[in-house]
């Protein structure tokens, strides 16, 4: 198989292009035509010489994904692209749009591996199974093609599909740096959000370095004895750890950190809101509450006076809360939700 011309960065791209002879400027059009101009073809690069595109061509996969499937929820018009891989798996992106309206966001949901091996009850990718990670390249397809597709230029990411992005951490980063080049898709560091289950070592050494993306680390309990029932994570790296990590380490971070709940009914009582209170010492920390989205599992999803009563409680107590509304229910692009589910259970095709 080729190499995929988008699995690199800046610095490897000159090295490949000062080999060939040529010269520096060429690095950052071809960003600009992979990235800003959005091109499927290199032979759409024309300020390239016939020679160098088809050397490129030769050489390299321009778009390691192809479009399978598209969904337009006809609830809210959320966006939902299973994309094929070249050997033949299947993954997720969601495009979310009502947002716009808010803070004028647009925001791409995008997978970071094929199928996931965290195993939380409550989500589906889960069901798969792990596959394998996603390359740079993948993750970054996602994007173009959605962009393409959609017409729409989002202005937001999140890594919230499929897989847990930090247990494929080099390329998760190596794609979000490329998406902040300013001569690429120039996405804000601020726009830009990682949402892991909680890899301790991992959160830590994306702390050690500095990186400035926001970062999401979902919760769903405030107890141990509970929280390990749903998310086997909380084995290996148990809450309160990361809890005390981040009072190390967490003021002195450039980082926000989003702390997101998946309210179930038995997770969201005055205790919950109450011991959920004490972890939000810093400016920094806010909760995102998230509805519990249907699926194949049998956990109970709270009634809407529940949740009415669970936020009551936490505004009492000055915590500051989003609350995420459940998007594309219609066609299985909430939450939790993504699955390639017309697709057998390793994630291939039938
Ligand atoms: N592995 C990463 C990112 C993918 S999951 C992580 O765990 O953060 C993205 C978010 O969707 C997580 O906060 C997860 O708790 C939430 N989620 C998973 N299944 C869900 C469901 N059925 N309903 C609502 N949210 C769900």
């Amino acid at each position: 198989m080729k190499p995929g011309i988008k699995d690199y960065n800046y610095e490897e791209l000159l090295k490949i292009f000062t080999t060939m002879g040529e010269k520096e400027y060429r690095v950052k059009q071809l960003f600009n035509w992979l990235y800003e101009k959005n091109i499927d073809d290199f032979s759409l690069m024309t300020n390239f010489s016939k020679e160098l595109r088809q050397t490129l061509a030769d050489k390299y996969v321009l778009s390691p994904l192809t479009l399978e499937d598209h969904e337009i929820s006809s609830i809210d018009a959320t966006e939902k692209f299973l994309f094929r891989t070249e050997d033949n798996h299947f993954i997720e992106s969601v495009l979310i749009k009502n947002e716009m309206s808010d803070e004028g966001r647009l925001t791409i949901c995008i997978s970071s591996q094929i199928g996931c091996q965290m195993g939380c009850k409550f989500c589906e990718t889960a069901k798969i199974g792990f596959v394998r990670d996603l390359t740079t390249g993948e993750i970054l397809d996602q994007i173009c093609h959605v962009r393409r597709i959609s017409g729409l230029k989002n202005n937001n990411i999140v890594f919230m599909g499929m897989g847990e992005p930090f247990m494929n951490y080099e390329n998760v980063l190596k794609s979000a740096d490329i998406m902040n080049y300013s001569f690429g898709f120039h996405l804000s560091v601020r726009k830009i959000t990682i949402s892991t289950c909680g890899i301790l070592p991992v959160i830590e050494r994306y702390i050690d370095e500095q990186r400035p993306y926001n970062l999401a680390l979902s919760l769903n309990d405030t107890e141990a004895v509970k929280r390990i029932i749903n998310m086997p994570i909380e084995k290996k790296y148990p809450f309160q750890a990361i809890a005390e990590m981040l009072n190390d380490k967490f003021p002195a971070s450039r980082n926000r950190l989003t702390i997101e709940y998946v309210m179930r009914k038995d997770n969201i009582s005055q205790d919950d809101a109450r011991r959920l209170k004490k972890m939000f010492k810093y400016s920094r920390v806010k909760l995102n509450l998230i509805p519990l989205n249907p699926g194949k599992h049998t956990l109970p999803i709270p009634t809407q006076d529940e949740i009415n009563a669970f936020v009551k409680e936490l505004e009492i107590m000055n915590v500051p809360i989003s609350i995420r509304k459940s998007m594309g229910s219609d066609i299985s692009g909430a939450c939790g939700q993504l699955s390639g589910k017309k697709y057998s259970n390793s994630g291939k095709k039938d």
